[in-house]
């Protein structure tokens, strides 16, 4: 019997993160402020203290991971590799499929992985209250266990819909200390224009991000905290990738390809880096991976949008980051797969698209959850939305393997559980899940908007 599940003991946490900067063939584009300049850092140090801005900017190929991190981190890491016979089967595929779970974090998904680094960097750092934004609900439950493990309180400012929507969210972040409020809110000049202009507003992530880096501006002793896009959140994420690799060689196996979701790119960033760092340093097996980011068809970033500066928020409150884009103000549909839903994507893992060391694909809705339900029943767990996005990709290439003949290994990230996200399933069982096409006059229009840089 083929091993199922490959566990590594608590001492082979890693002990450092890997920061592909220092392996880019060009250097990466500055972020860019109102004027068309690169940001000056204190302005930076408004928004994030030094210990991350440090990490933000750092070009040092390998940052100690500090122990406190680690010993939180070992609550539930290393994360299991495991085996997908049982989907091998119901495919009828030579190929062999693995998968990282990232579901075993007590928020269910792979965010606490920098969560946790943010809130102790913050800690050391002097800050005494975190503020952030949550659409869905998983990076706010993510920050709440964190800022919780390291005293820090944490105000989460939850878009509106979300709010009412998703009422077990809100309270695993409250079970967790963390304050919720449903955006827009009075409490900022972001919030009360918006709901000057139309009191019924339902929100918006975007709303939800001009509220809270106004109040961490505004603050004092308050630091702003995001969940995805940033160099340095991409590079605690790494822990992921790092882990797999060391699991791949216990048991003699290496990837071909590797799938993983990719919303602002965090996940994807973090199984794939330290497997792009090899390939960088010589390695010829690593070189010969296709690394493959999958997003939804309707929110189509990589395959359908520009290289271009752009905003990372709705609003135009953020710098200017140069990254594959649909447009600041295009509104994807509102697909059930909340953590995909985002026009921008990292510009690391944007410049590793545009200098084509890295692929994308875009998958269909209703395609998707018929793979999470696929694996679900094969193999028991049962993926968050954003998760199964990647496992449909997976699953295709394993069924076109089954055409050709060829054994591949197949490999994908298995970011989240998809437990909080039961109403989504019922929506597919009772085929009510639409495919949006391709939005794109919306994405036209959006791209008219764009700011004129240079
Ligand atoms: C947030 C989230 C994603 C998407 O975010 P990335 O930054 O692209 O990783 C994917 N899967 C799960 C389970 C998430 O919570």
């Amino acid at each position: 019997m083929a091993q199922t599940r490959v566990i590594l003991d608590e001492s082979e946490i890693p002990t450092h993160w890997y920061n592909i900067v220092a392996d880019l063939k060009n250097p990466p584009a500055p972020p860019l402020g109102p004027d068309g300049q690169p940001v000056s850092p204190d302005k930076m140090l408004a928004i994030f203290p030094e210990t991350i801005l440090e990490q933000e900017m750092s070009a040092e190929r390998w940052i100690p991971i500090p122990e406190e991190v680690r010993k939180i981190y070992a609550l539930w890491r290393p994360s299991p590799l495991c085996r997908a016979e049982r989907l091998e089967k119901m495919l009828d595929t030579p190929a062999k499929i693995f998968y990282k779970y990232e579901g075993v974090s007590p928020a269910g998904s792979h965010k606490p992985n920098s969560a946790v680094a943010q809130a102790y960097l913050n800690k050391i750092a002097g800050t005494k209250r975190l503020v952030t934004e949550t659409g869905a609900g998983q990076w706010g439950s993510s920050l709440s266990l964190a800022g919780q493990m390291f005293g820090l309180p944490v105000r989460i400012f939850m878009v509106k819909v979300s709010y009412e929507q998703k009422p077990y969210r809100r309270l695993m972040m409250q079970t967790w200390g963390g304050e919720v409020l449903a955006s827009p809110t009075n409490l900022t000049k972001a919030g009360r224009d918006v709901l000057a202009r139309d009191p019924q507003n339902p929100g918006s992530l975007g709303i939800a991000i001009s509220e809270a880096v106004e109040e961490a501006v505004t603050t004092p002793g308050t630091k702003y905290a995001l969940g995805s896009v940033l160099n340095h959140v991409l590079l605690h994420q790494t822990v992921i990738g790092l882990e797999a690799k060391k699991q791949f060689e216990k048991i003699g196996e290496y990837p071909d390809m590797m799938f993983a979701p990719c919303g602002g790119g965090c996940n994807f960033a973090g199984a794939t880096f330290p497997f792009l760092g090899d390939a960088a340093a010589g390695d010829a097996r690593a070189q010969k991976i296709r690394f493959v980011a999958v997003e939804p068809a309707s929110c189509p970033t990589l395959t359908k949008g520009v290289y271009a500066y752009d905003y990372g928020d709705a609003s135009g409150y953020t710098p200017l980051m140069k990254m594959y884009t649909l447009g600041h103000d295009f509104m994807p549909p509102g697909i059930h797969a909340g953590g995909l839903r985002y026009h921008g994507d990292s510009p690391l893992i944007s410049q590793l698209y545009h200098e084509k060391l890295i692929e994308a694909v875009a998958v269909p809705q209703v395609a998707t959850f018929e793979a999470g339900v696929m694996f679900a029943r094969a193999e028991g767990i049962i993926p968050a939305p954003e998760s199964a996005h990647a496992i449909r990709a997976c699953i295709d290439e394993a069924l076109r393997c089954k055409q050709t003949g060829e054994p591949k290994t197949l490999f994908f990230n298995l970011s989240g559980h998809g437990h909080f996200d039961m109403s989504a399933y019922e929506s597919y069982f009772a085929g009510k899940l639409e495919d949006f096409e391709y939005p794109a006059e919306a994405i036209q229009e959006s791209l008219r908007h764009l700011p004129k840089v240079g």
